[in-house]
């Protein structure tokens, strides 16, 4: 295959990120990279910059909505100034039960995965949007979705299946994990020499952890929505559903239907929980930082909470695993929040993890566990759009 470049997209409910790769037979070459962010507001910000990181463009649009924010980066790409795209890879967290493989884009297809917005309901409008935008806007070329999930299907049925009645099974309701891309994006990076028993630890705003086996993955913490799991920015993770009924039956009294009161809750386990809801204060880490800092115990509160539950899905993950060799630490806290990564290790001696005090004093790539360590830990900067351009390329050699 000659070299061609390859436009990646990843939206978010406020955001629309982009990168363009000029891809050849083993090349691949970041050539741009943006994003349109603050989608629903009178000055958003829309900025391209190249791979040296010098901005090309610098604006400070209003963004009314996501047609006018995906318009802004389709006519960039179209102006000429940019390599304009051959193909397109788009970010999926989940199809739902019958779109599991990375595959060439249809409207059909667009309307199969639409049908189970249930099973990730704050990301899968906004996709399914950008894609019919993108078919629109793009006409002629070939577009394909690059699914979260994909990684995680190698997973056992014990893992998988969920203790429910049969009829909801067969609906398609289970474990499906998200971060794939992520996850498949550590794995690739540590080629050739992937640990047989690897705990990676995506912490951002969304949070989970999985255990991967030979580079495959055995046990993920998210279930069916990214809403399950360890407790992340504003979700509450794996929780006693009878909390869930609890708050349920509460908006329940006040609710206009049936399905009002389930978009209700579903605003309080996703959008009010997790470190916002525990804090009072924000679902930002650095906020949390600071506020601890100055003596905030709630904020105190909801970081321990935070790290604690990492902590045990992380123990549990080594009795999965029989051991561990490697544990990764991703994602935005992952990556940057030293104090996190430092009370997350603290009471895992007795598993063989130890930190470096002063290597784990570093925000970025690096190795932070001590010489006396049995388990490496290392920080690793996921490289998702790598991974979605990889398999955009194999799939157009198909
Ligand atoms: P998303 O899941 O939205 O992609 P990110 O991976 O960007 O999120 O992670 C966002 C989280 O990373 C936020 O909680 C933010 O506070 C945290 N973070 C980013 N930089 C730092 C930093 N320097 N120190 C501590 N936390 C940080």
């Amino acid at each position: 295959m000659s070299s061609l470049p390859v436009l990646v997209l990843n939206s978010g409910s406020s955001s629309i990120k982009f990168s363009v790769y000029e891809a050849g037979n083993g090349d691949r070459t970041k050539l741009v990279e943006g994003a349109v962010d603050g989608i629903g507001t009178d000055q958003g910000k829309f900025w391209i910059k190249d791979a040296t990181g010098k901005k090309l463009v610098d604006q400070t649009p209003a963004l009314p909505n996501r047609a006018v924010a995906f318009k802004l980066v389709a006519d960039a790409l179209h102006s000429g100034d940019f390599p304009a795209p051959k193909a397109i890879g788009h970010r999926m967290v989940s199809g739902g039960p019958t779109v599991q493989e990375n595959q060439f884009i249809t409207p059909a297809l667009i309307d199969e995965m639409e049908s189970y917005t249930a099973f990730a309901p704050l990301h899968t409008p906004i996709a399914v949007y950008i894609m019919r935008e993108a078919l629109r806007l793009f006409p002629g070329i070939p577009n394909f979705v690059i699914l979260d999930t994909y990684f995680h299907r190698t997973m056992p049925e014990v893992a998988k299946h969920m203790p429910i009645p049969a009829e909801y099974a067969a609906m398609g309701v289970r474990r499906y994990g998200a971060h794939g891309v992520s996850y498949e994006s550590i794995v690739y990076q540590l080629q050739p020499n992937v640990p047989e028993k690897l705990i990676v630890a995506h912490l951002g705003n969304g949070a989970s952890i999985s255990a991967i086996r030979n580079g495959k993955c055995l046990d993920t913490s998210m279930g069916l929505t990214p809403t399950g799991g360890i407790i992340s920015g504003t979700r509450t993770g794996d929780i006693d559903p009878g909390v869930l009924l609890f708050i349920l039956r509460k908006i329940a009294e006040t609710a206009t239907s049936a399905s009002d009161a389930a978009d209700k809750l579903e605003v309080v386990a996703s959008k009010k929980a997790g470190l916002l809801g525990v804090s009072e204060l924000s679902n930002d880490m650095r906020d949390l930082r600071d506020a601890i800092k100055e003596g905030n115990a709630k904020a105190r509160l909801a970081v321990d909470k935070f790290t604690w539950t990492i902590a045990k899905w992380i123990g549990s993950f080594v009795a999965e695993l029989n051991g561990l060799d490697m544990l990764v630490f991703t994602g935005g806290i992952g990556e940057n929040d030293i104090a996190s990564r430092a009370e997350i290790c603290t009471d895992l001696g007795a598993l063989g993890i130890l930190l470096d005090a002063q290597r784990n004093d570093v925000r970025g790539a690096a190795t932070i566990s001590s010489q006396t360590s049995k388990v490496t830990v290392r920080v690793i900067p996921p490289a998702e759009d790598l991974i979605i351009v990889n398999h955009v390329v194999r799939l157009l050699g198909q």
